[in-house]
């Protein structure tokens, strides 16, 4: 077993150098996305192989085979120079500058002048180093923290950004970071995945931000796969997401449309002012109508008021709407009942609930039918109510923004 293991790596180090020679390596990109904005924060590029007998390999398998055999040298520069002059060429065509990060693993830092390297990469492919970032794992900063820490000191001198990968694996604290200039850090993806379900994993998430944050650094949460995630990190004011949620890592020319279609976003976002925010409040008592309806509109919102829920269809019928704030205790509809519809008819609302009362088994049920983004306690008290209006807003473009992406997708 031991004398076939050895075969197989000594044919798959061949194989791999071979790859590297010639065409087999290719890289794959993934977005990252902004959680307030929903826009494009930037991409990561990850290394694929493709071998003509053995099929894709993933890079958990090949990586360390490259690691141990000292292929990984010419492997993260080969990485390093396709992403940067990718990079480049996407700006040279007109795209919108982003920055692209490139995992750099513990054995690239004995080698000799890593940070020369990657200066001469950055010269040749003519990419300013600001658009460059590197992504180091923590077990990197384990080992050898003076020479790797003068190294980090050197490429962040240069200009080029840095990020601690897959935090939360090692031993390293936090506050070790320090000795370190990270500008961000990237939660791993093991406590992501049981961040909705698993209380150790939420609150080791949610540690990671707060003392991140008062870090002055940047959080990324890494493999977010569901709604539910998502919608729990953005209450943890984390900042950026990546993971298939939004988009699994793809080729060069669809990681293109998807500038395209970020920066046609943009402008779009820039374009529509707070006036053209349209909210729709429904309520059977006129004074709760006029004196939400009154604060929003000084705000700036477009503001519709209904006294029914039946004005309220009208009125989501003849205007685009984006958010729907409903009484529950009504008189010939219940604002979950209500709410419920105007999610069937109008899935891209975001859909808040008003209520005086706990009615708690048909609230039940239109939390889990997905009708309610949040619920809202009578009385209401002004700036309690501006926060989560500006939050649904928030929420309102990053949905249809995924929707926009997952059609696309489709198509
Ligand atoms: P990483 O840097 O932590 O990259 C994230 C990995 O998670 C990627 O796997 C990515 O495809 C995957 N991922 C992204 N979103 C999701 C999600 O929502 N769910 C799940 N389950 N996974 C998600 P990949 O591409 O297989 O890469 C694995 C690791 O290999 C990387 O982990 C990185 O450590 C290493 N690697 C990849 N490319 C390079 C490279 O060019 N150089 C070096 N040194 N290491 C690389
Ligand atoms: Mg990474
Ligand atoms: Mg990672």
């Amino acid at each position: 077993r031991r004398s076939s293991d050895l075969v197989t790596r000594i044919v798959m180090q061949q194989n791999l150098r071979r790859a590297l020679e010639g065409n087999g390596l290719f890289l794959h990109y993934q977005p990252k996305i902004n959680l307030s904005t929903g826009l494009l924060a930037g991409l990561e590029a990850l290394v694929r192989w493709h071998d003509p007998e053995l099929g894709m390999i993933p890079p958990s398998s090949f990586i360390p085979l490259a690691e141990e055999t000292g292929l990984i040298e010419s492997l993260g520069e080969w990485v390093l120079r396709t992403a940067c002059a990718q990079n480049k060429s996407w700006q040279d065509a007109g795209l919108p500058p982003a920055v692209i990060a490139v995992n750099l693993s513990a054995r690239q830092f004995r080698q000799k002048d890593l940070a020369g390297m990657i200066g001469q990469i950055l010269a040749e492919t003519g990419l300013e180093p600001r658009y460059l970032e590197l992504e180091i794992t923590e077990s990197v900063i384990m080992h050898n923290v003076e020479k790797v820490s003068a190294i980090l000191d050197e490429l962040k001198r240069m200009g080029v950004s840095l990020t601690m990968d897959d935090f939360g694996t090692g031993y390293s604290s936090l506050s070790s970071l320090r000795q370190f200039p990270f500008d961000k850090i990237k939660i791993d993806q093991s406590f992501v995945r049981d961040i909705t379900c698993d209380p150790h994993s939420a609150a080791i998430a949610r540690t990671i931000i707060v003392m991140a944050h008062s870090l002055h650094l940047e959080v990324i949460a890494e493999g977010v796969e569901t709604e539910g995630q998502l919608n729990y990190l953005k209450e943890q004011k984390c900042d950026v997401m990546q993971g298939y949620l939004f988009s699994e890592p793809v080729p060069a020319y669809a990681f293109e449309t998807m500038l395209r279609e970020n920066s046609r976003r943009k402008s779009e976002i820039d374009a529509v002012s707070i006036s053209e925010k349209t909210i729709l409040i429904v309520d059977d008592e006129e004074s709760v109508l006029d004196a939400i309806g009154g604060m929003l509109a000084m705000e700036g919102y477009r503001v519709l008021a209904a006294a029914s829920a039946d004005d309220g269809f009208e009125m989501l019928a003849g205007n685009r709407v984006s958010v729907v704030v409903s009484d529950q205790r009504m008189p010939a509809m219940s604002g979950t009942v209500f709410l419920g519809r105007v999610k069937e008819l109008y899935p891209d609302t975001v859909r808040i609930l008003m209520t005086g009362h706990a009615d708690m088994e048909s609230i039940m049920e239109a939390i889990n039918n997905g009708a309610i983004f949040k619920i809202l306690q009578k009385p209401l008290h002004a700036d309690f109510l501006r926060g989560k209006i500006e939050e649904a807003f928030k929420f309102h473009e990053l949905i249809s923004w995924k929707r926009q992406s997952d059609q696309k997708s489709v198509q």
